[in-house]
């Protein structure tokens, strides 16, 4: 890299100014949103974005997933376009920084590139994705987006049918062209986005700049372990077929393997049913729902084979039936090399401590990531907390995540 980098950085009063505007919307207490996919007060947030957009003279599009984003022409003709972004829909009653700081610093990249007026061998464009928090769809925009989205998402939503039907029609969205969103990977020149981090790691490390270099994969199945109904005075606990304890203690298991030998991953047991379901009735069924993530392919895969034989074993040892159904997977996705470099020259360039970080939460990033070159920033969450209201990171790491954003995109704009 030539050491002639001309720094820039954004305009941090009228980001703040944005990003206390948009906190207003969909506002729950004090401090946080309820912006729900294609909710009222999400698509109050995207005309308030549509307006910021035009008011930057940027070009307003709108694609058939409603993927809402504002457009700058600021490379040559034909050139692909750098993507930058993140969502405005929230958990329900979720944080103020969770997807909307990574839209606001998108924007305001654009609008800094605009004012300068800088040729990039990219277009740009800030996009801000349909539902990446699975109120009805998971990952609805970006899945569509790179062509993952499948009729049978649509047909069954986690959701449920009638809320995104109605959904889509408040959105204006026709159901029926949402797969036409799909672009063509030839077009785009890679996917930015910036977050906050919904972990401690940075906090702990003393680092304010996080590069991402893998998302988590995870892995969902539902286990049901089967016994026999007893009654609970009469029947020796020795004798029992109690699909209960079957459960709870390959809960239990599963702790002491991830703490003694997967550190590096995490596992949930986050219900748990016994049936019939009485105080004096031996349960005769047990279902558990299980997710687990790791950020590393091999582990993942490995974590994988032991948890489910930690299932089987369990249920061996106190005579009962196991039956597994998996519900789902999304394998880890490893960042790439370049988007990483960008990212970390951008925090050296502005002073910044930064490290290698893994993300353990999912993104829209991940859809993109198999499509595109992709890179993520994290900035520190206070606390770990997120999903919450309590959610907070500090202003001054919101405005380093933008600058590392902008500086991101004209560094990878000079190595093009
Ligand atoms: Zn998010």
């Amino acid at each position: 890299m030539s050491g002639r980098y001309t720094l820039f950085t954004i305009n941090i009063s009228r980001l703040r100014e944005d990003f206390f505007d948009l906190s207003q919307i969909g506002k729950v207490g004090e401090s946080g949103v309820n912006r729900p996919a294609f909710s009222i007060a999400h698509l109050e947030a995207r005309s308030w974005f549509r307006k910021r957009i035009e008011q930057a003279g940027l070009e307003f599009r709108q694609d058939e997933a409603g993927n809402t984003s504002g457009f700058l022409r600021c490379g040559p003709p034909g050139a692909p376009t750098l993507l930058l972004g993140s969502h405005l829909d929230s958990v329900p009653t979720g944080g103020r920084f969770d997807g909307a700081l990574g839209v606001l610093a998108g924007l305001e990249a654009l609008r800094r590139i605009h004012e300068e007026s800088l040729t990039l061998p990219f277009h740009l464009e800030v996009i801000d994705f349909s539902d990446e928090e699975g109120s009805l769809v998971n990952f609805f925009g970006s899945f569509a987006l790179v062509g993952l989205l499948e009729p049978e998402h649509l047909e069954n939503p986690r959701g449920g049918r009638d809320k995104l039907s109605e959904g889509l029609q408040r959105a204006g969205l026709n159901p029926e062209a949402v797969l036409d969103a799909r672009r063509d990977p030839a077009s785009l020149a890679g996917y930015l986005e910036l977050h906050i981090e919904q972990g401690s790691q940075l906090i702990t490390a003393g680092m304010k700049v996080g590069v991402v270099s893998s998302i988590t994969g995870l892995s969902f199945y539902r286990l049901i372990f089967l016994g026999r109904a007893d009654h609970a005075g009469t029947a020796p606990v020795q004798t029992r077929k109690d699909a209960g304890v079957g459960a709870s203690y390959f809960n239990v298991s599963l702790r002491e393997l991830i703490v003694e030998r997967y550190p590096d991953c995490v596992a949930n047991v986050g219900i748990a049913n016994f049936e019939p379901g009485a105080f004096n009735i031996v349960p005769e069924k047990a279902v558990l729902s299980l997710e687990f993530r790791s950020a590393e392919l091999s582990r993942f895969q490995s974590l994988k084979s032991e948890v489910l034989k930690l299932a089987e074993d369990a249920a061996a040892r106190f005579g009962l039936r196991l039956v597994v159904e998996f519900l789902g997977e999304k394998e880890p996705l490893v960042m790439n090399q370049k988007m990483q470099g960008v990212v970390e020259k951008a925090a050296e360039v502005l002073g910044l401590p930064a490290a290698e970080i893994v993300s353990r939460a999912g993104h829209d990033a991940q859809a993109m990531a198999a499509f595109c070159p992709t890179g993520m920033i994290f900035v520190p969450s206070e606390g770990g907390i997120s999903h919450s209201p309590n959610e907070f990171t500090q202003w001054e790491d919101c405005v380093n995540g933008a600058n590392v954003m902008l500086n991101s995109v004209l560094l990878l704009a000079e190595n093009s």
